[in-house]
């Protein structure tokens, strides 16, 4: 028998898998406690480009589904002033020599209009790309805000930093939530959890406003983000490296290769440089699970490189496997 009844859930993680759980949970009529090791500005989350994108993440066909629905959230959000959410004109690049593909990716259907560019809007030596426009969500005001909602519409907040999922059970769930990032695998016994490394420099904004990728720069991944006073600058996607001190190098190289593709950015003023661990899994894990303790466990983890992307559809699976949790 499944019953739609009211749930003490106890959320781990306060990274935009715990907290779009926590926010939908609520809306659902839930108690939720959120436990979480870590302050919001030391999350993998906090640190994210944060532009829609399923960039490394699994399985094709369900982050199609959770992209689409962040999409449009997101994009609601965008329309109605959600502190950090904008809608950002955007241009993927293709070099001489890449094929431009006769069938627009599987993320167009989330994103509608797909156009090719303009000449006139392609950098120096770059013959073709596709415009469009997806959400960007400035993390440093967006995560704390989305905190604020989950904490005034009745969360609980507990910080402790877990050895196991057990951990919280003093704590009196009917269900926990497990949202923990690059540790949600370690918490439960899945080693199939490996860090994909991403660094990324910040630069103050020149006056740039469209975001632009080219993926197949010669150097490594090519991609700049502009924000309200900054653009990310990026990057890397290093499976299994688990360092998070960012590379001077690295640095030089990717401030080097997004000046090809925004001439604008040349000698922009670097204000840092940063390393995260994307949680990478060969699929995003959204599971209900009955045998790790006396309560029925939901995860939600491995979103890899697209967690902000597929955040609020991963959310919305986990609300209906609480829901099944019997009466
Ligand atoms: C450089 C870079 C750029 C990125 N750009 C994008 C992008 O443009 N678009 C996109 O969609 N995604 C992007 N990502 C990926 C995205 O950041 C992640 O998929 C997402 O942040 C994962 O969120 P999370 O909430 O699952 O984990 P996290 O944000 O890492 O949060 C984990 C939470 O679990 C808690 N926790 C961990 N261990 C414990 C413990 N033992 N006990 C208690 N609590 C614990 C932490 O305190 C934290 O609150 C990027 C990542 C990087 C590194």
């Amino acid at each position: 028998m499944t019953t739609s009844r009211s749930c003490h859930v106890v959320v781990v993680g306060s990274g935009i898998s715990g907290l779009t759980c926590a926010e939908a949970l609520l809306r659902a009529g839930h108690d939720v406690t959120v436990v979480s090791a870590d302050a919001l500005a030391r999350t993998t989350s906090h640190l994210a480009a944060a532009v829609w994108f399923p960039t490394a993440a699994g399985p094709p066909d369900a982050v199609a589904r959770w992209g689409r629905t962040t999409f449009d959230l997101l994009a609601a959000h965008a329309a109605t002033g959600v502190p950090g959410v904008t809608m950002r004109e955007s241009l993927v690049l293709f070099r001489p020599g890449v094929e431009v593909p006769d069938e627009l990716p599987a993320w167009a259907a989330s994103v509608g209009d797909v156009r090719p560019a303009r000449a006139d809007e392609l950098p120096p030596g770059y013959p073709a790309g596709w415009r469009f426009a997806v959400p960007l969500v400035e993390m440093p005001v967006h995560l704390p805000w989305l905190h604020a909602q989950v904490v005034a519409a009745g969360a609980r907040e507990v910080v402790r930093r877990l050895r196991g999922l057990d951990d919280v059970l003093d704590l009196r769930p009917d269900v926990v939530v497990n949202a923990a990032g690059m540790a949600a695998g370690a918490l439960v016994g899945d080693d199939s959890v490996y860090p994909v490394r991403g660094q990324i420099v910040r630069v103050r904004n020149p006056g740039v406003e469209l975001s632009v990728r080219d993926e197949h720069h010669p150097g490594g991944r090519a991609y700049v983000h502009p924000r309200t006073d900054d653009c990310i600058l990026g990057g890397t996607l290093e499976r299994g490296s688990w360092s998070t001190e960012p590379d001077p190098a690295e640095t030089a190289a990717i401030l080097e290769r997004c000046a090809d593709i925004v001439p604008a950015l040349a000698g922009a003023e670097v204000l840092e440089s940063v390393a995260g661990l994307r949680p990478g899994r060969s699929e995003v894990r959204i599971e209900r699970d009955d045998t790790l303790l006396p309560v029925p466990v939901v995860h939600d983890y491995g979103h890899g490189g697209a967690g902000i992307t597929v955040g609020w559809g991963c959310a919305q699976d986990v609300v209906a496997l609480v829901g099944s949790v019997e009466g």
